[in-house]
This record gives structure tokens, sequence and C-alpha cells, in this order.
């Protein structure tokens, strides 16, 4: 994840909820992907603040540290040393004609693409097979990039040694979780259209009170269409008990939007209840959350290098 600051739901329901899920079956690897927040943002003075909010997100979430490295990609050299080997491996044209880096374009209004950005899957096959990674557990814009990096893999392993495995993408059943904007748009830090997982429940009240929903219900009693809703999204992923009796009273009229959208945020601040209670604990020990930074960048430096050294002995480099 790319250390933008504090996350929101798609976050947690695209991503962090797998992580969490996975991290008793495999050795995870969690990653703060700092050189790629470069690709949208230029400007650094904040990423340090970004980053130690993530990582208190990440472990509000219950990510164990001591299972499971957490590192910033900055800090481990080997990254950006199998990036330049791997960005040899692919061509220009394949880059782009990448579907995510061509609606990212499009979304900023970028108007010339950089070098780095149209590149940044190869650093992300950098970083995923770095730890010889072989499951990615992400949201749904990230299938193409992993794509990219089962062909890198396949085109060292080729061309040198079977050193790579092919990594498959692991998504999550809320892979595209829309934001509070429709339900055609991402939940996006860039979009504006988040609920932060810090959010107080007076604050989650008040932004699902500007959720766009069905323009055809005006009045409270007009009969809906919960599967063009995203409020509806937000029952099935926050309140499942009751999102079928949800779905039934929209479509009566029964329901008024009103209601609906409160109901759902106390789910949805029920449901981060906890998290808030941890987070506030990491607030206040800043010891401990940069101590579990350093110790996860030892270890996953060790694992690169090992990785690297592989990559240089089948290269017959050095
Ligand atoms: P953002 O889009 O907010 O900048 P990132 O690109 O850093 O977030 O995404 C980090 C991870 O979270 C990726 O695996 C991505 O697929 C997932 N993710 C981000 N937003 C969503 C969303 N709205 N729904 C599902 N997954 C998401």
């Amino acid at each position: 994840m790319r250390p933008t600051g504090k996350l929101h739901l798609g976050h947690l329901v695209g991503a962090l909820e797998n992580w969490v899920a996975l991290q008793h079956e495999f050795n995870n690897y969690h990653l703060i992907a700092d050189y790629h927040a470069l690709t949208t943002n230029l400007d650094t003075s904040a990423i340090y603040q970004n980053t130690i909010d993530m990582l208190i997100d990440w472990l509000a979430s219950g990510l164990d540290p001591v299972g499971s490295p957490m590192f910033r990609q900055s800090q481990i050299k080997e990254h950006a040393e199998l990036h330049l080997i791997f960005s040899m491996l692919i061509t220009a044209a394949r880059l782009e004609r990448n579907p995510a880096v061509k609606e990212q374009v499009r979304d900023l209004n970028i108007e010339s693409v950089s070098y780095g950005h149209l590149g940044y899957p190869v650093l992300q096959a950098a970083d995923i097979l770095l730890y010889k990674g072989e499951l990615v557990p992400v949201g749904e814009d990230q299938v193409p990039h992993v794509e990219i990096t089962r062909e890198i893999a396949r085109r060292f392993n080729n061309q040198y040694k079977s050193v790579f495995p092919e990594p498959e993408p692991k998504l999550t059943k809320f892979a595209r979780l829309p934001g509070l904007d429709g339900m055609d748009k991402k939940m996006s830090k860039s979009g504006g259209n988040t609920i932060l997982l810090s959010d107080s429940p007076g604050e989650i009240q008040k932004k699902m009170r500007t959720a766009v929903t069905d323009p055809l219900k005006i009045r409270k009693n007009d009969p809906g269409r919960p599967e063009i809703c995203l409020v509806y999204t937000y029952h099935q992923k926050f309140n499942p008990g009751e999102a079928e009796q949800v779905a039934t009273d929209c479509r009566s009229g029964a329901l008024g939007c009103v209601e609906c959208k409160k109901r759902v945020a106390v789910r949805i601040a029920d449901t981060l209840a906890p998290f808030r209670e941890k987070r506030a604990h990491y607030e206040s020990h800043l010891e401990e959350v940069k101590d579990i930074l350093t110790d996860g960048e030892e270890r996953a430096r060790t694992v690169a290098r090992q990785t690297m050294a592989e990559v240089h002995e089948v290269m017959k480099l050095g």
C-alpha cells in the first residue's frame, strides 16, 4: 500500500481484511510502497507522517508484526535493484497498454505520464518477487499488475534459471468498494469520497448523509432499487444479517434513504469500534510503532538480499 495517510474502508475490505485473514496461514510481507507514492505526488513533506498513520491503521486492524514484517520499500535497496533488471524484461508498449495506469492518468488529469509512473508495475513486480510472493491480496484494480508480474517472472525464469514463482492475485468479496459519490466510483483518497477507519461514529453519520442513492427514489415512500445503490452495498458488507430485509423495504418504499443511511452508519461505526480503541493505544505509544518498522525492515532486508544473491548468481553477475 502507498503511504497516502489514514486508510479508508476500501483499503480494509479490498485488501487489509485478507492480509489479516491470511497472516497465520502464510508468511506475509507488508510493504509500505513509499517509492510508489512518488508516481502521483512528488511532495514528500508528509510522507513520514503518512507512513506512521498507515502503519497504525494496519496494527489497529489486527495485523501481527511479530508474524509478518512491515517495512518501507525505500529502506531496502534491493527493490530498486531488481526493478532495474526487470525493466529490461518488458516492453514499453506492454506498459502503455496497462489499463490501471491509463485509468489513473485519466482520473488525475496527468498531461504526460512520467517514465517512473509508466513503469510502476515493474517496481511492483520487484516488490512481490523479491519475497517470492505466491499470493497477492489486493483490490480489483491491481489485477493487471499481478499479470505483468507473472509475465516478468516467466521471462526471467526462461532467460536465466527458474528463480521466481508466478504469483496469483487474491481478491476479497468486495474487491471494488464504491465511494460515497456513486456506484461507478471507487472509494479512493484522491476521489475525496471516503470513510476513514479512524472516523468517529459522528463523522461516519455525517459523511453517510452525503451518500448518493437511487435518483428515482425522491420521497421516503418511493420504491427504490437497492442493486444500484452504494448504501445497499455497504449494508451487504457491514450489516449482512439485515441486508435482505433492507432491500425488501427499500423496494416496497417502507424504508426511506435517511433511515437506511443512519442504520448502516451505526453498523460501520460498531464494526470499527475495536479498531478505534487499538488505534488510540498506538497513537500514544509511537516508540512501539517505530520499533516495529525497524524490526520489519531488518527481517525483510535479509530475505531480499538472499533473493538478489540468487539473481546475481543465475545471471552470472558479480
Ligand atoms: P488509493 O486508491 O486510495 O490510493 P492504493 O492504490 O494505495 O489506494 O491501494 C492499496 C490497496 O487497497 C490495493 O490493494 C487496492 O486495490 C486496495 N483498494 C484501494 N481502494 C479500494 C477500494 N475502493 N475497493 C477495494 N480495494 C481497494
